[in-house]
């Protein structure tokens, strides 16, 4: 098989629980949809997506020592 490009499609808040999905012809987020209902979340949230993928950039639940 060849190597799948690991690009991230979907992401999900871990605060608010809003989901959007990658829309890659615009080039950008849009929200999801599931069974018609718009998974909006808070408009007041400061969102920490939670991307689907086997990818982490980064761990933030590790206290950063400098
Ligand atoms: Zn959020």
């Amino acid at each position: 098989m060849a190597p799948t490009l690991r690009t991230p499609t979907e992401r999900t808040c871990e605060r608010c629980g809003r989901e959007e999905v990658w829309d890659g012809d615009a080039g950008t987020w849009r929200l999801a949809e599931t069974d018609g209902e718009r998974a909006v979340g808070s408009p007041y949230c400061i969102h920490e997506w939670d991307i689907n993928g086997s990818f982490v950039p980064f761990e933030d639940d590790h206290p950063a020592t400098a």
